[in-house]
């Protein structure tokens, strides 16, 4: 017993309190900081398991686009091969380059000879009789020389010769400062359409080079004509049907756009100059079909299947024409599928596949506009987990808390019986052995004077009187914990509850040294109470009056009527309570000075009481000047209506 009362004594049970919380945050902190540590890593899958749902829906674009990709190339590639078939280089080139689907082209026929970009191509033929003569003389005499070429002309049946002669005659007549003359020439023999096809021993077109010869002439003398004869060269270099070689075309578009202060413009020029380059630098390979990289940075050659038309792309125009033919129509307006040229920054692309074995080390890519779409989503759903998370948490928290109020609950119940037990037992204690004591006297000594044995047996009965009260109390606190106390409410005159009281301690109160004074008004209406149940709260109240009072006490019981509310008074004069005592005293067990007298359960069972008939119980004390206990109840109802 002693063992499990200094278990219990407050301090222990304080220790006993603190590691029950400390266990209980222990099991809602523990559990909290590993669901905080899992949502983390929740999270962090989710925004990988969003990413890779999102990665797998248009995964499902990028291959749509990949196939789309092949099919534009096999498409293109037999489209190509077919024009190629059909169609001369010039006229192939500038078709392709005119319709928009290359930058440039370089074309083969058959046999793997490119037949565009052409360079050209020097012819050997016997010079014609004179021609050197006519030639020498040309710086020391141009208009005899001018003369001899204008004979060959005439004389001669292969056309390639007299164009040859009369360009030359023209020449020989500009240099003698004949400049009309030299454009009679140049405008009128040379103009004839047998002449057109002729070739100059560079293999070069003779009449668009005298054409320009006759343009520079005419520039300041007559504007009119010249502008004629500009459109008229213009026309005759965007011709792709006339076998005029590329380089001669380039160098007439170059001069006519100077002549004429860029009058003249040629679409085709870019083109080709992209081709004379790429052809420069290192001709296609004859036959390797698909996508290469040129020998010219940041250049593409797309090559036909059968190798006969290699288009030309730089790098971005290539991505920018397979655009279109990648483009997924069911996509989200804020993602577009690009194709990706090598060596590009893939990371921000959402994700790439790569395009094909066509199109060696190019990617297809997502490119979302709005980066945070994914984000968006992932953060969606970690919110809600976030939320389940906290929810769980805070279920936990109060559950938690919830266990700990029962516990302690628990804990003060088990700490109040244990109480209980003790201080009962050892108040117990001192009537018990001193009536024992006394009984033993009596019957140890036969002659005792007869004063002697009544004095003993008072003193006996007063014991046994004290050991009643507490052990009604005890039983009173008993029942009241258990919810058992039973009352048996009825209406009562007040008056009669105080003369019970008094009667009941009279007999203890009357005693040397002690005044009792008992007030109450005969006309003190009725209150609806439990007789019983409020005599011992009214003794408690005398008898701690007694108890707590010096050696002249004065007691006073008074009852008073007011405000439809009857007032129990008991008042003492004895060492009175400190405002923090005040407070307390209705407590369970709360002494001021703990084993005084008593086992601090009194003032407790009265409150109980005079709450249980809706009443109200204070103390309004001075410490070493006495305290006044004051019970109010409610008038019984129909006492009310007999005052009123
Ligand atoms: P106890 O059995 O200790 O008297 P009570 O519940 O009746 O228990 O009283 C609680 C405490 O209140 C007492 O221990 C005492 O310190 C204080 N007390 C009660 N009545 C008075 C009083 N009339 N004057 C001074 N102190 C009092």
């Amino acid at each position: 017993m002693n063992l499990w009362l200094r278990k219990l004594s407050p301090g222990a049970g304080r220790g006993i309190g603190i590691s029950l919380m400390l266990v209980l945050v222990l099991v809602v902190v523990a559990p909290s900081v590993c669901l905080v540590w899992f949502m983390s890593r929740a999270a962090q899958n989710e925004r990988l398991a969003v990413r890779q749902k999102l990665e797998d829906a248009y995964r499902v674009h990028l291959s749509l686009a990949q196939e789309r990709l092949t099919a534009f190339y096999h498409e293109i590639g037999a489209q190509l091969d077919a024009r190629a078939a059909t169609n001369p280089g010039p006229v192939l080139f500038a078709k392709l380059v005119g319709e928009g689907l290359a930058e440039s082209a370089v074309c083969f026929d058959q046999n793997g000879r490119i037949t565009y970009p052409t360079r050209p191509e020097p012819r050997f033929e016997p010079e014609p009789p004179g021609w050197a003569e006519a030639e020498r003389r040309e710086l020391a005499a141009p208009e005899a020389a001018a003369a001899a070429f204008a004979g060959i002309a005439t004389e001669t049946a292969d056309p390639n010769v007299a164009a040859r002669a009369y360009q030359a005659q023209a020449r020989c007549l500009i240099r003698a400062g004949k400049s009309d003359a030299a454009l009679a020439v140049l405008l009128g023999p040379l103009g004839e359409q047998r002449y057109a096809d002729a070739a100059d021993a560079e293999g070069r077109l003779v009449v668009p080079n005298a054409e320009l010869i006759a343009l520079e002439l005419l520039r300041e003398s007559d504007s009119a004509r010249s502008v004629q004869l500009r459109d008229k060269l213009v026309r005759r270099v965007n011709d792709y049907d006339a076998p005029m070689p590329s380089s001669q075309r380039r160098f007439l578009m170059r001069q006519l756009g100077e002549l004429s202060n860029a009058h003249a413009s040629f679409s085709t020029l870019a083109a080709e100059d992209l081709a004379a380059q790429v052809v420069e630098a290192q001709p296609p390979p004859i036959g390797s079909a698909g996508l290469h990289p040129s020998p010219l940075p940041g250049i593409w050659e797309w090559a036909s299947p059968s190798g006969r038309v290699v288009l030309l792309y730089h790098t971005d125009s290539l991505a920018a024409k397979l655009r279109s033919a990648i483009a997924a129509p069911s996509l989200p307006r804020d993602a577009t599928v690009v194709l990706v040229p090598p060596g590009s920054d893939y990371e921000k692309y959402f994700t790439t596949l790569p395009a094909g074995l066509e199109w060696p080390g190019w990617r297809i890519g997502l490119d979302l506009q709005d980066k945070s779409l994914f984000e968006t989503a992932a953060n969606q759903r970690i919110a809600s987990d976030i939320w389940i998370g906290v929810l769980v948490i805070g279920a936990a928290s109060a559950l938690a808390l919830l266990a700990v109020q029962l516990v302690r609950r628990q804990m003060a119940l088990t700490r109040l019986r244990n109480d209980l037990v003790a201080n009962v037992t050892h108040e117990l204690k001192t009537p018990i052995s001193s009536t024992r004591l006394l009984v033993d006297t009596l019957l140890d000594s036969p002659r005792l004077p007869q004063t002697t044995i009544r004095e003993y047996l008072e003193l006996i009965a007063r014991e046994n009187l004290r050991l009643s009260r507490l052990i009604d109390n005890f039983l009173a606190f008993s029942r009241m914990e258990r919810n058992k106390y039973a009352f048996d409410f009825q209406a009562v005159p007040a008056k009669q509850i105080v003369d019970e009281a008094a009667a009941a301690v009279r007999e203890r109160l009357n005693s040397p040294g002690c005044q009792f004074d008992v007030s109450a008004p005969a006309d003190l209406p009725e209150v609806t109470a439990d007789p019983g149940a409020m005599v011992t709260a009214l003794v408690n109240l005398l008898e701690n009056a007694y108890k707590y009072s010096h050696e002249e006490k004065h007691i006073s019981l008074r009852a008073v009527s007011q405000n439809g509310h009857v007032s129990f008074l008991v008042q003492d004069n004895g060492i009175g309570l400190a405002p923090r005592d005040a407070r307390r005293v209705f407590k369970r067990f709360y002494q001021v000075t703990p084993g005084g007298g008593g086992c601090g359960l009194g003032l407790s069972i009265v409150e109980f009481i005079v709450r249980a008939h809706h009443g109200e119980v204070k103390v309004d004390s001075q410490p070493g000047r006495g305290s006044t206990f004051t019970i109010t109840l409610p008038q019984a109802r129909h006492a009310e209506r007999k005052e009123s």
